[in-house]
């Protein structure tokens, strides 16, 4: 299986919550496990713009944000930062195309679901599960994708994008009561109450993921966020690690029954210790390894 990961998605951000130590960490910690690293290079401008919008792009491209533009994003902007948001946008697309070639892969980085086409928001600047599937379309290599986002954030942006395209099923199931307070609909939403726990998550995912699958797609993107754990900074919900690994091989036993490739894509995780959100991280991609 390929791993795709570069140790350059260690991009400083002082003092915000986001841990982008983690990526390293989690690389660390697989170790010399039976996988085939793999260095992404950068997203294209040409790949970006099948998802943002030409106004937006020359934003980040010309380093043109306005103060408002950054607020939004919730990020510690700095000049030349865009370029490392496009590395990881190109580890999602390197990842989603190893995951045709040989069943699955797993990009150690990822799952910005929150960027729109014509803004980035909630530390999103760009959304890379949106590049990676239009570019996968664009080359003809996929028609159809679903989207697996459990994040414990709704997957705004994503839903936005793929409002109006049968083509791409989008579920997101996440707790209701948080971030992002705007939540555009998509395929199928499950909003959960604050301080659910493993029994209730995952018998919900159980039964959703039937209707993710009946949707005939060509590859599921999962986006494993680690933020449902009990001891998240910026989630609610009550998911154990037992019931963070119980959700991984649901969704890795639905792909393969249903035999569709499937890519792994990390999204959030801002547990109090760093050590808890890659001890989660890296559970899911050693379910997928076993
Ligand atoms: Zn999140």
């Amino acid at each position: 299986m390929k791993v795709v990961y570069s140790d350059r998605y260690e991009i400083p951000l002082p003092g915000h919550i986001w841990p982008t130590t983690k990526y390293g960490l989690i690389r660390a910690r697989l170790g010399d496990a039976a996988f085939a690293l793999v260095e992404p290079t950068h997203a294209s401008w040409e790949d970006l713009a099948l998802v943002h919008t030409a106004e937006y792009l020359e934003k980040l491209r010309h380093d043109t944000l306005t103060p408002e533009d950054v607020a939004t994003m919730e990020l510690p902007w700095a000049a030349g930062m865009a370029d490392g948001f496009r590395l990881m946008v190109g580890g999602t697309i390197a990842a989603a195309g190893a995951a045709l070639a040989d069943g699955r892969a797993a990009h150690l980085g990822g799952g910005l679901h929150h960027a729109f086409a014509n803004h980035g928001e909630g530390f999103c600047p760009l959304n890379d599960v949106a590049v990676a599937v239009r570019v996968l379309q664009r080359d003809g290599r996929i028609t159809r994708a679903a989207i697996v986002d459990l994040d414990v954030h709704h997957g705004n942006g994503t839903a936005m994008i793929f409002e109006r395209d049968d083509t791409v099923f989008t579920f997101s199931m996440h707790q209701q009561l948080n971030y992002p307070f705007f939540k555009p609909a998509g395929d199928l939403d499950i909003g959960l109450e604050n301080g659910a726990g493993d029994l209730r998550y995952n018998g919900l995912l159980g039964e959703a993921l039937p209707r993710v699958m009946a949707s005939n797609p060509d590859l599921i993107v999962y986006l494993a966020g680690a933020d449902p754990y009990e001891n998240d900074r910026l989630g609610g919900l009550r998911l154990t690690k037992a019931g963070l690994a119980e959700r991984a091989r649901l969704v890795l036993a639905a792909a393969r029954a249903a035999g569709v490739p499937l890519v792994t894509v990390l999204a959030g995780g801002y547990a109090a210790d760093v050590a808890d959100t890659v001890d989660i991280h890296t559970g899911t991609i050693e379910a997928m390894l076993a």
